[in-house]
């Protein structure tokens, strides 16, 4: 056994399927599902490009967060997608049970498995963000989301940044917590609760997917993100 950590992929937005059960609640919301509101567009392709190169596991969603969101707890409003947060009770929990635990669970027993064998994981939830928001430009390349109180967190994204920015793409803006806070609710934040500081660290990586436009972009910034990463998990 090294003395590093291991590393594990997820994407909880990988995806804009509509499993065929549902579809009759999205008519004529075809780009709807094709918009960022459906999936992060761009962030499965790189997550798993990313994967290639560290020879990561990915862990990645089969369907559209306007079915239910696997990034948010359950409770949380956003959970079900205006398309869903009126289904029955008993509606909900079907789709919870088929399309949401199974994907938090994976990713739980994953990371609960190689703690248990003596391991340190990291955990890198890959997202994408919409170049813009409601009118509003974000200024960032990258986001690196972390919980600010988890020092092995801070002190990973501050490396990871730190490569980023020498990385010879001098003209990628990198940000922490940006363009959301990492210590918000989320799949890592979930864990977080499970898991020690010196065992888990929870990072989101989001990536601006003006950036994700096309298969030369992707495969060169994912290689670009894998260099930096494996460079940051080396210290
Ligand atoms: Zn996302």
């Amino acid at each position: 056994m090294t003395d590093g950590p291991v590393l594990l992929l997820s994407c909880e937005h990988a995806s804009n399927r509509i499993p065929d059960e549902y579809r009759h609640l999205f008519h004529g919301c075809g780009s709807l599902i094709a918009s960022h509101r459906g999936y992060d567009p761009g962030a499965l392709a790189c997550a798993r490009a990313i994967g290639r190169r560290l020879r990561a596991p990915l862990i990645a969603a089969s369907c559209s967060r306007l079915l239910v969101d696997l990034n948010r707890s359950p409770g949380h409003p956003a959970l079900f997608s205006a398309l869903t947060r009126t289904l029955p009770r008993k509606e909900k929990d079907r789709v919870l049970t088929r399309y949401y635990h199974p994907h938090r669970a994976r990713v739980e027993r994953w990371v609960e498995a190689r703690i248990t064998a003596g391991h340190r994981v990291v955990h890198v939830a890959v997202h994408s963000f919409t170049p813009v928001l409601d009118g509003v430009t974000r200024k960032a390349d990258i986001g690196l989301l972390y919980d600010p109180a988890r020092r092995v967190e801070a002190a990973l994204c501050q490396r990871w940044r730190a490569a980023l920015q020498e990385s010879g793409s001098g003209s990628l803006t990198v940000r922490r917590n940006y363009p959301y806070r990492g210590a918000s609710d989320g799949l890592t934040r979930y864990l977080r609760t499970r898991f020690p500081a010196s065992r888990y660290a929870g990072i989101e990586l989001e990536i601006n997917h003006g950036r994700l436009r096309g298969n030369a972009d992707q495969e060169q910034l994912a290689a670009t993100l894998a260099a930096t990463l494996r460079q940051s998990l080396r210290k």
